[in-house]
C-alpha cells in the first residue's frame, strides 16, 4: 500500500542535499541554502502532477483540513456535510474550525451519496467535505454539480488517493481545494506531511498566510519585511520532510502501476465467488488501488470473511463497521465532544448534538464492506499464493 515500503536511496539523497547546508526552514536563508528549495520544488511537482494550478505544503494531511477550511472562510456556527466513513481527522478539523459537522449517508461507492447530501441542505449550509476513501473516488461529479447549483464551497479529503483520478482529472481538484495527506501509511509519505491545491490565486495566498502566522512572503530573504493581511498558525512543514515527499512523489507512478498489477491479481481470485460483490467505483479507470474492498452478502458474512483472511495468512483484512478509527459508529469520543477545552459548536444553542446522529443506509454499506491493503512488496509467488488462499476460502 504505502510509499514506506519503497524507502531508498532516492529520499537518502534528497534529505543529504538539506543536511548538507543545514538549512532546515522552508523560508528564506537564501545564500546559506545553496539553492536547495526542498518545500518549494515538492509543491511544483505536485501542481505539475495534480495539473493544479496551486499548491502549498504543510505538516501533515490534518494540517491540510484546517488550512482549506480556514482558507473558504469556513467557522464558528457553519454546518459542514461530511461522511461518517472517514479518518477521525476529517471531523476534527470542522468542530477545531467551530464549525458544525453533519452527517450525510455514503453509498457503495464507500464514499458520500450526492442525494443524501442535498436531503443534509440547510440555510447554514457552508460547505460539503467529501473524502475520497481507501483510494478511489466519490461520485465528484455530481457532488461537484450540487455544490455549484446550491452555491456551497467543495473541499475534498484526498488523503487517502494521491494519483487516483475521475475522468482523467486528479481527484482533489474538483472543488475550491483539495486536501492530501504524506504520512507513513499514505500512498506516498514524508514521515509527516500534507498539501492543499486549488485553481484560485486568492484561496491559494490565504492557505499559505494562514499556515504561516499571517506572513505575506512578500518580505523576500527578510522575513521581517514580510506583511500580516491575516493572523494564522504554524503548519509549515520542515525543508527534511519536504525533501523525502519529493522523492517519494517521483516513485508515485511506479507506485500506481504496481498497487494497480497486484489488486486485479486478487480481485480475479474473488470474482468467481457468486456470493460478493465489490465496491462500486465511478471510474475504475482512476482508482490508485491502495485497497481491494469486498461486499460480503451481510455483517455476519463480512465477519467470517475478516476471520478466514486473517487465519490464512491474508490480513489483516479491515471491517470498517467493527474499526474504531474510521467509522462514526464507534466515535464515542467525537461524538461526546470530548476535548480538553469548550468547542466553539457548544456555544450554539441548541448545541449539536452528535450523539443522537444515526446514519442507517452507512451502517447497511460498512456491515457488509472488507477491505484488504494492497502491498508493494509482493512479489509474484505471494501474489499466487493470496490468490490461491483466497479461492480456498471461497471455496472456488
Ligand atoms: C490520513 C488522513 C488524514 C490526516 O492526515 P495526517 O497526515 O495523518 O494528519 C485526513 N483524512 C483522511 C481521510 C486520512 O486518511
Amino acid at each position: 500500500m504505502p510509499g514506506f515500503e519503497w524507502f531508498g536511496e532516492e529520499e537518502r539523497r534528497e534529505v543529504g542535499e538539506v543536511l548538507e547546508t543545514g538549512v532546515l526552514f522552508r523560508y528564506g536563508f537564501d545564500t546559506q541554502r545553496r539553492g536547495r528549495w526542498k518545500a518549494q520544488a515538492l509543491e511544483r511537482a505536485l501542481c505539475e502532477r495534480l495539473g493544479a494550478p496551486h499548491c502549498h505544503v504543510v505538516c501533515s494531511g490534518t494540517a491540510a483540513l484546517q488550512t482549506a477550511l480556514a482558507a473558504c472562510g469556513i467557522g464558528a456556527g457553519d454546518e459542514v456535510i461530511v461522511p461518517p466513513f472517514t479518518f477521525v481527522a476529517t471531523i476534527e478539523s470542522v468542530i477545531l474550525a467551530g464549525a458544525v459537522p453533519v452527517f450525510a449517508e455514503i453509498d457503495e461507492t464507500l464514499c458520500l451519496d450526492p442525494e443524501s447530501v442535498r436531503e443534509r441542505i440547510t440555510e447554514r449550509t457552508r460547505a460539503v467535505l467529501v473524502v475520497h476513501m481507501c483510494g478511489a473516488m466519490a461520485r465528484i461529479d455530481a457532488l461537484q454539480a450540487l455544490c455549484e447549483t446550491r452555491g456551497l464551497t467543495l473541499i475534498e479529503d484526498t488523503a487517502q488517493a494521491l494519483g487516483a483520478s475521475f475522468r482523467g482529472q486528479a481527484l482533489g481538484t474538483f472543488g475550491a481545494m483539495g486536501c492530501y495527506s504524506f504520512d507513513p501509511v499514505k500512498t506516498i509519505t514524508a514521515a509527516e506531511g500534507g498539501a492543499v491545491v486549488t485553481g484560485d490565486a486568492a484561496l491559494y495566498h490565504r492557505a499559505e498566510q494562514f499556515a504561516d502566522h499571517g506572513h505575506d512572503h512578500l518580505g523576500g530573504p527578510d522575513r521581517g519585511a514580510d506583511g500580516h493581511p491575516i493572523m494564522g498558525t504554524n503548519f509549515r512543514i520542515s525543508e527534511l520532510h519536504a525533501a523525502v515527499g519529493l522523492a517519494q512523489l517521483r516513485k508515485l507512478d511506479r507506485i500506481l502501476d504496481t498497487q494497480r498489477r497486484h489488486k486485479a491479481a486478487l480481485k480475479a481470485a474473488f470474482a468467481e465467488s457468486g456470493d460478493l460483490a465489490f465496491r462500486h467505483l465511478p471510474d475504475p479507470e482512476g482508482d490508485s488501488a491502495t485497497f481491494l474492498t469486498v461486499l460480503a452478502p451481510d455483517l455476519e458474512a463480512a465477519r467470517e470473511l475478516q476471520r478466514a483472511l486473517a487465519e490464512s495468512g491474508c490480513g489483516p483484512a479491515f471491517l470498517w463497521y467493527d474499526n474504531n478509527w474510521h467509522y462514526l459508529r464507534r466515535w464515542d469520543h467525537i461524538r461526546a465532544l470530548r476535548l480538553p477545552m469548550r468547542p466553539a459548536l457548544g456555544l450554539l444553542s441548541p448545541p449539536p448534538d452528535l450523539e443522537r446522529v444515526e446514519t442507517p443506509r452507512s451502517d447497511a454499506v460498512m456491515q457488509r464492506a472488507v477491505s484488504l491493503p494492497v502491498a508493494l512488496s509482493w512479489d509474484a509467488a505471494e501474489l499466487e499464493r493470496r490468490a490461491r488462499a483466497i479461492r480456498a476460502i471461497l471455496g472456488v
